[in-house]
């Protein structure tokens, strides 16, 4: 578990304090730091304290991780603190799967928000709901809220215009009636959408958000947490604010598309402490966070909206919320990647207040470069075609070394064995090859990784005139992959292709599922409108490979090198004796060089 845990800013040297802080948020925290504008932890720290609160109706995304790198991020940083808060604030949409997963998904992230340094706690929205009824009868005492019984038809035809102001008919009702309303809402006596309870503000405001936005409403409804207590649901806005205050955070941090709603946030908690304070009999003046907007992930060749993922997962276009090329965490997780390339790509992108798209080909290579420094290598071969080595003696058998990183020398090396039969890869073989083809044709000799070099002596072919064999010398003083070093100190001769290869006796075979970019389009829908239309029809292909026999007893969410194809993470289906596997990444980025072409 250690290495999640090692953050980039950690391997950086001691910050030096004279930098200006790199993003916007970074700015505004030292500022208030050095004010005490939040107050100090007991040990005089200035206080941080950040959240991800995410309403459990679906499977995180890589935006979120984005989010929560952030703002665990942030905490880290400043020796601050991190809540984990479910915003379960809408029964008829939230389940006990999506709570589940999002706790696993937040902690592989390594955003531990119960141990180490930043541990704040979980936290659910649904446990403040008596504290935020009685907040809600407190502002309807105080003339700031009543109870309405448009129906929602007319509530939407009354909503106004820039010009004109909403309606509400009930708006000026006594405080009582109000009251009494509103209690009935609680007990149960109304049935969905009879009346709401709404924020008296402003019906003209310029900020539609303003125009007295509903509060609660009534849903007959089982939750998950609070099971049939409640059959009225606070809204986001007036809920949000409110957890953000009870739980201590100074910086709550959301997207851009909460701009409009920050006046309606201060509002509500202006709303509250409005009479309180020193001597009140309505108590001390509670905790005002302050809001802060960034703009969300967008990245090309992906849709994120929970919404979009779902209608994904229910109309069977991918195997599940997990599905390996989801742009869900659980499926980036069981593609293979790992939380530190997440976190090294969120870090990269850095934080902005302007709507952007990054190109995925960012994640990608967060991915590559991580996985290049971690993942053993392997030999295996997707599409196989037999070579015989004819002066091979029958049966001889050979241990070469295998260097298990390049990258990492305390990896070591280990054996791999080689044989007269031997599997290469089909594409590396051309009968009649074009130029600067380099790999192994009929009289031309290449490099068998690790092993000898080879020269192709001839073909077998099936009826249809198909190589189905290729026969090949090999020369026994190129042992271990070079020629001799002759008397000038060079080596004696030179090839200019090397190639993988598996020695048939040995290697296992696996289902190898070739991933690759869920859709087809940068912008999918950009095209129709619709993004189900840009679905990347060759994104998943399934293989018989042969894989290198050390791999044998790999485990679920191992990733390895195949070397020259890309890399591989074992998948959960994989059952004794009959791993699957699934392409993680490929080497370089392939999508470049196809987008070259057209
Ligand atoms: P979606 O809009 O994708 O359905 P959501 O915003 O409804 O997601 P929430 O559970 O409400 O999902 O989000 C939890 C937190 O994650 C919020 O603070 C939200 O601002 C943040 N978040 C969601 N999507 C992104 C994104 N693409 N980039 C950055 N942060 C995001
Ligand atoms: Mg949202």
């Amino acid at each position: 578990m250690a290495e999640f845990y090692t953050w980039r800013v950690m391997t950086t040297p001691a910050p030096d304090n004279t930098a200006k802080p790199t993003n916007f948020l970074k700015q505004i925290i030292e500022a208030d730091s050095a004010a005490l504008k939040w107050g100090a932890w007991p040990d005089g720290r200035p206080k941080v304290h950040t959240r991800f609160p995410p309403e459990p109706n679906g499977y995180l995304h890589i935006g979120h991780a984005k989010s929560i790198c952030l703002n665990s991020g942030l905490a880290r940083e400043y020796g601050g603190k991190f809540n984990l808060r479910f915003d379960d604030t809408n029964p008829a949409k939230e389940e006990q799967e999506y709570v589940d997963s999002i706790t696993s998904d937040v902690k592989w992230l390594g955003a531990d928000y119960q141990h180490g340094a930043i541990a704040g706690g979980l936290y659910q929205a649904s446990s403040y709901f008596e504290q935020m009824y009685q907040w809600a009868e407190e502002l309807i005492t105080k003339g700031r809220a009543y109870v309405c019984e448009q129906t929602a038809e007319q509530v939407s035809a009354n909503r106004g215009t820039t010009t004109a102001p909403a309606v509400s008919p009930f708006r000026d009702r006594p405080v009582e009636e109000s009251l009494r309303l509103f209690r009935e809402m609680r007990a149960g006596k109304h049935p969905n959408g009879k009346m709401t309870l709404r924020a008296k503000i402003d019906l003209a405001s310029p900020n539609f958000v303003m125009r007295d936005p509903v509060m609660y409403r009534i849903l007959h409804e089982t939750h998950h947490h609070t099971g049939d207590a409640w059959c009225m649901y606070p809204m986001y806005d007036w809920a949000h604010c409110l957890e953000d205050s009870l739980e201590g955070i100074t910086h709550s941090i959301c997207t851009l598309e909460f701009r409009n709603n920050r006046p309606l946030y201060d509002w509500f908690i202006n709303a509250i402490n409005e009479g309180r304070g020193e001597g009140s009999s309505l108590g001390k003046k509670i905790h005002h966070p302050q809001q802060i907007e960034f703009a969300r992930l967008n990245l090309t060749y992906t849709v994120m909206s929970k919404r979009f993922l779902l209608k994904l997962v229910e109309e069977g276009r991918v195997s599940g919320w997990d599905d390996p090329r989801m742009p869900t965490i659980a499926g980036l997780r069981r593609r293979g990647y790992t939380p530190e390339s997440v976190r090294n790509f969120c870090e990269d992108i850095g934080v902005t207040t302007q709507e952007s798209v990054i190109d995925v080909t960012r994640l990608e290579n967060a991915l590559r470069d991580h996985l290049n420094k971690v993942a053993p290598r392997a030999m295996s071969v997707l599409r196989p075609l037999k070579v015989t080595i004819e002066n091979w003696p029958e049966d001889k058998t050979d241990e070469l070394d295998f260097t298990i990183n390049p990258e990492d020398p305390s990896a070591g090396t280990r054996k791999v064995t080689f044989g007269r039969t031997i599997y290469i890869e089909r594409e590396d073989f051309m009968e009649t090859p074009v130029k600067g083809f380099f790999r192994l044709a009929p009289g031309q000799e290449v490099r068998l990784r690790w092993a000898y070099f080879i020269t192709c002596t001839g073909v077998v072919k099936d009826a249809s005139g198909n190589v189905i064999e290729v026969k090949a010398t090999y020369d026994p003083a190129t042992r271990g992959g070079d020629a001799p070093v002759g008397p000038d100190g060079k080596p004696t001769k030179k090839v200019k292709g090397t190639i993988h290869w598996v020695n048939a006796d040995r290697a296992i075979t696996a289902t190898v599922r070739v991933l690759d970019r869920l859709f087809s389009a940068e912008t999918p829908g950009e095209r129709t409108g619709n993004y189900m239309d840009d679905l990347n029809p060759n994104s998943l292909e399934n293989l018989q490979g042969l894989i290198d026999p050390a791999l044998k007893d790999a485990k679920v969410g191992e990733t390895y090198q195949f070397e020259r194809l890309g890399y591989f993470c074992v998948d959960k289906d994989s059952k004794p004796g009959a791993l699957v596997f699934n392409r993680t990444v490929t080497l370089k980025d392939t999508w470049a060089k196809e987008a070259k072409k057209v």
